[in-house]
């Protein structure tokens, strides 16, 4: 099919994913990630992040938030998040599932950010032994609508966790464009910020399969082992989910395929603007553009085989990728141009 924009996942796998993967395909190595390139892989990241931290593997992002969370909470704790969060809107009930019953508490936030108003508030508003105590605090940076949380707001939100006892969890599937666009390294954004646990995401960076779970309190991350594996996320042939990695980090086309995505999404929303009958929904921060369209509009474009997605965010959703194709972007723009007319 011709390049579409409805997701970054639409996407193939980045050339240094793949040749990542052919590398470690040369014989035989020991299975369930004993072997050498998940250990330099995870070597890989502490590089990265400049710190001692823990680093496993799951096949996607839904094991990896689940996985993470249920390693924070117990039964009896909850979870606070946004209304617009990945892990209550698109998971299909995993991070409970996972954790055995961990409740969410959903913060109803304007623009789909969690304020250090909103944690304290859930933290602080029932103390007796009938309500599920909070224990962990998640957010998505960016977030699930492109916006970008700034080092200092991820500094306050960690500050307010500090004080009522809260681990703060980071949904990072969009890691890397988050990074390309604040032009912070990963340990700023993360550690040093305040975050105890980070899910990267490898997948709508340009690889095939691979979330990488990095516990920066090592403590947390105690049979974290066991977990992986008794969900069904422990690859016997590790040395394929883990070589990649090695690869994208240190040729440095994490940041690269970010970078370009993100450059993508600016120039197609600056255009997109311009249009009659096209009103952006939020700042282009990252990689996602969400435009406000007519219903007419909207099918119109779908009559022109554009794909894209409105469930999420309330508008029209168009993701970039490592691979985005600036002649596919001018080719959708100049059919949003003759869908204007028409829908005018
Ligand atoms: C894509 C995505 C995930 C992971 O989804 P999977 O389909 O399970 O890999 C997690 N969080 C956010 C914000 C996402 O956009």
């Amino acid at each position: 099919m011709k390049q579409q924009f409805a997701s970054d996942n639409y996407a193939g796998i980045c050339p240094e994913a793949w040749a990542g993967m052919t590398q470690a395909n040369v014989g035989h190595a020991p299975a369930y990630g004993n072997d050498q390139w998940t250990h330099d892989a995870a070597d890989a990241f502490r590089k990265l992040f400049d710190t001692n931290c823990e680093v496993f593997f799951a096949f996607n992002g839904t094991a990896a938030n689940s996985l993470a969370l249920s390693s924070l909470c117990q039964s009896y704790h909850s979870v606070i998040c946004s209304s617009t969060a990945h892990i209550e809107t698109d998971e299909c009930g995993a991070p409970e599932f996972f954790s055995n019953g961990s409740k969410l508490l959903v913060a109803q936030g304007e623009d789909g950010k969690i304020t250090p108003e909103a944690i304290r508030h859930f933290a602080t508003f029932r103390k007796d032994i009938h309500f599920p105590k909070p224990r962990v605090v998640t957010i998505t940076q960016p977030t699930e609508t492109g916006l970008l949380y700034s080092i200092d707001e991820i500094k306050e939100i960690s500050a307010e966790c500090r004080e009522h006892g809260l681990a703060l969890h980071m949904d990072g599937a969009r890691f890397s464009n988050a990074c390309a666009a604040l032009g912070c390294t990963p340990a700023e954004m993360t550690w040093k910020a305040g975050v105890d646990v980070l899910c990267f995401g490898g997948t709508k960076n340009g690889m095939a399969v691979s979330e990488a779970v990095i516990f920066f309190r090592r403590e947390l991350a105690l049979d974290f082992d066991y977990r992986c594996k008794q969900s069904g996320q422990l690859a016997s042939k590790m040395r394929f989910m883990s070589a990649p990695w090695i690869n994208m980090l240190e040729s440095g086309a994490w940041l690269r395929n970010a970078k370009h995505a993100n450059d993508c999404a600016k120039i197609f929303s600056e255009a997109a603007a311009e249009i009659p009958g096209v009103e952006l929904m939020f700042p282009v921060q990252g990689n996602a553009v969400f435009l406000r369209l007519s219903e007419e509009f909207a099918a119109a474009l779908r009559e022109r085989d554009w794909t894209f997605y409105t469930f999420i965010g309330g508008g029209a959703r168009f993701m970039f990728a490592w691979d985005s194709d600036p002649a596919r972007i001018a080719e959708l723009l100049e059919d949003m141009r003759a869908c204007a007319a028409v829908a005018a």
